[in-house]
């Protein structure tokens, strides 16, 4: 597997911070439980945070001379190890498999219309909801803008928007400014995790009036 699209250095460094609402940290703990490089990067982070915690400081108080010694300690650390090679990768990764169980055939859709559905998970808090979408293959999510940010993670299948093409374990990072209107592409249904720190903005009229029915 080859995933092309990754995690920015703001989220994660805010779920090493412990800043994400939670619909968010499963999205960026579902990336990482299937990208090396984004667990890497993480790990930095962590080490990063943790180096600046034990010597007591405040960031925004540390000497330049303090920086560089933890950042110099950072550098030093060894390289997290690969993960080890499973033959296959069950659809849902562990992250998700707390909300969903394990088994794709239990889980409880809404359809959404043209065969697109959704499951909504039972995140707590404000600051974002997280649901699985359902794509057949060849089929289009309503074409829709943001508020906010959303984030699209590929389970299965492959869906490509106007630019770029996601497959498993590639995220989509959509801001506000996006209108983008996702394909599930080839011959098999593309199933996501799609987390949105507000409502979806849909420009058709019909999804318009179902957004407060669905939630979306
Ligand atoms: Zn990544």
């Amino acid at each position: 597997m080859t995933i092309k699209h990754h995690l920015n250095d703001d989220l994660l460094m805010a779920y090493a911070a412990g800043n994400l609402s939670e619909a968010f940290s499963l999205a960026v703990a579902t990336h990482i439980s299937l990208c090396d490089e984004c667990r890497a990067a993480l790990a930095a982070y962590e080490a990063m945070g943790g180096a600046i915690l034990e010597g007591g400081a405040d960031l925004a108080l540390m000497s330049e001379d303090a920086l560089v010694r933890a950042m110099a300690r950072l550098d030093a650390l060894p390289a997290p190890a690969a993960s080890p090679k499973k033959p296959k990768h069950p659809v849902l990764p562990a992250p998700l498999q707390d909300y969903v169980g394990t088994d794709l055939s239990a889980i409880k859709w809404r359809k959404l219309g043209m065969g697109v559905r959704q499951a909504i998970l039972p995140t707590k808090g404000k600051g974002g909801s997280a649901r699985l979408l359902y794509i057949p293959a060849g089929q289009a999510v309503p074409d829709h803008g943001h508020r906010g940010m959303e984030l699209t993670l590929v389970l299965k299948g492959a869906f490509r928007d106007e630019t770029q093409h996601f497959a498993r374990g590639d995220i989509e990072i959509a801001t506000e400014a996006d209108e983008h209107t996702p394909v599930a592409l080839g011959d098999e249904d593309c199933i996501c995790l799609a987390v949105t720190d507000a409502p979806l903005r849909f420009n058709a009229l019909i999804p318009r009036l179902m957004q407060p029915i669905f939630r979306i």
